[in-house]
């Protein structure tokens, strides 16, 4: 399936080429300025496909991974915003002159051609270097909507005005009014209706439980007369709580920590980091939660027939793995599990009683090892980073050689393991990485 939609991806962005090359197969112009148009066309579908992307659709999720997703999202961003920069220099260079690129005097259709190009690349910029310019998420994401609204209508307008290839052949401008309705129609349902409708449906908030320094389980009822969703272990959910009481109203993405197999609940564990999660202390039993879920890919349950596994969690990316340990032991799962967790202090750590018990217990077959990068007191277990030198000492040959291995954390240690797994002749095909942020 995986493959049919990248199949797919591909005969989508390429759509105007294969409508324009049967419509009219004809040309008339130099290979340099045809490679300048097919650019803008190719862009345009480029920017059309963003918005599906964008759309949290269950076949991309249950395929890539929606988390996954983004990045890939970005970098088409970068390709759509570099075939734009390059068009009008192809058209100048291979026919229709310089004054294009250099006058100011031109028709109003190229200066929206013009503008919307510069507002891609300020898009595209705000988007790569938000965290470091400290533009908080939401006014980023604000932004993104209403200034990607503006890029696809500027694209769509330019080339319906400018394009003699629109003008000459009616199946691309049918095609185009579909790809813009498409995209007009899909960013509607996933930025105002759906919202709307998961919100009549709220869950509830039954216990909000404190799991270590910082760190607190919220344990989510379902909305009343409803089922909770179903989902596999390991994945995530989008939560907006609604708290009042003056507390932010965000939506934000968290991993179900528990198992399925729990049918009449489920929860998140959520660490104390920035300005909206250093507030979930302050989350109260009824308060209500809109959840849109599940999503996401980093589950023992895609790979049912690998019995070895390593699970590597640093800090709060312990939560997709207590799921899926969770959902072992209540399974009964034959499993073979190494659990490399990583905390700075003891008070870090969470869930410890809890792992203890099911170390101790029949399955999964599994073994935990507590690494601190600054242990206080005497700790007497492992300390320092998990570095190449730890991983092959705890892993072990047998395992570097045939376990499957599962990486969530912060990003600095999760560059550090991958690299560290590469080094140590882990093939890419045997490690599954779960980011935090993208
Ligand atoms: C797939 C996935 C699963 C996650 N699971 C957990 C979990 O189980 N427990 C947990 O504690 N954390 C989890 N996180 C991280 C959690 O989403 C962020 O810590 C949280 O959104 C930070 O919000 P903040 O405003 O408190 O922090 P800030 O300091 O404001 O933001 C820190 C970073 O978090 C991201 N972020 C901030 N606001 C949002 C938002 N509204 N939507 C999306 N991203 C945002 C941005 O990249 C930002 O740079 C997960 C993240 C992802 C992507």
């Amino acid at each position: 399936m995986a493959y049919s939609l990248i199949l797919g991806y591909l005969a989508a962005i390429l759509s105007p080429l294969i409508v324009l090359s049967l419509s009219s197969p004809q040309t008339y112009h130099s290979i340099i300025y045809d490679t300048g148009r097919h650019f803008a066309l190719t862009a345009f579908a480029i920017l059309i496909m963003q918005v599906v992307l964008a759309a949290r659709l269950r076949i991309v999720d249950r395929n890539f991974g929606l988390n996954n997703v983004f990045p890939f999202h970005r970098n088409m961003a970068i390709l759509a915003g570099s075939l734009l920069l390059l068009h009008p220099f192809l058209l100048a260079w291979g026919g229709r002159k310089w004054p294009l690129v250099t006058f100011l005097d031109l028709p109003w259709y190229i200066w929206v051609g013009r503008l919307t190009f510069l507002l891609l690349l300020a898009n595209a910029f705000m988007s790569i270097f938000r965290d470091r310019i400290g533009v908080k998420f939401e006014t980023w994401r604000l932004g993104h909507d209403i200034s990607g609204s503006l890029i696809l209508a500027g694209a769509f307008v330019h080339s319906w005005y400018t394009g003699g290839d629109l003008a000459d052949s009616l199946p691309l401008r049918v095609w185009w009014l579909a790809l813009i309705a498409l995209a007009v129609g899909l960013f509607a349902y996933h930025r105002l209706v759906r919202p709307q409708l998961l919100r009549q449906h709220p869950y509830r908030i039954m216990e909000v439980t404190p799991e270590a320094e910082g760190v607190w389980t919220l344990k989510f009822a379902p909305p009343e007369g409803r089922q909770r969703f179903d989902f596999h272990p390991g994945q995530w959910q989008f939560v907006t709580l609604l708290r009042g009481r003056g507390l932010p109203e965000e939506e934000h993405h968290f991993t179900i920590s528990s198992s399925p197999a729990e049918k009449d609940f489920h929860t998140s564990t959520i660490k104390e980091l920035g300005d909206f999660t250093s507030t979930i202390g302050q989350t109260e039993p009824g308060d209500r939660a809109v959840i849109h879920a599940p999503f996401g890919i980093f589950s023992h349950v895609m790979r049912p027939e690998v019995r070895d596994l390593v699970f590597i969690a640093g800090g709060i990316g312990i939560t997709p793995f207590m799921s899926n340990l969770r959902h072992m032991r209540d399974t009964r799962a034959d499993k073979r599990v190494l659990l490399l967790y990583a905390n700075r202090r003891e008070a870090d750590i969470a869930f410890r009683a809890e792992l203890a018990e099911m170390e101790a217990g029949a399955a999964p077959d599994l073994s935990v090892v507590h690494v601190l990068s600054r242990p206080e007191g005497d700790w007497q277990g492992e300390k320092g980073r998990l570095d190449q030198e730890k991983l092959r000492r705890l892993c072990g040959r047998e395992r570097l050689d045939q376990a499957m291995f599962y990486v969530a954390g912060p990003p600095g240690m999760l560059e550090a393991v991958i690299s560290a797994l590469q080094d140590l002749k882990v093939p890419d095909s045997r490690v599954s990485v779960e980011y935090f942020a993208f």
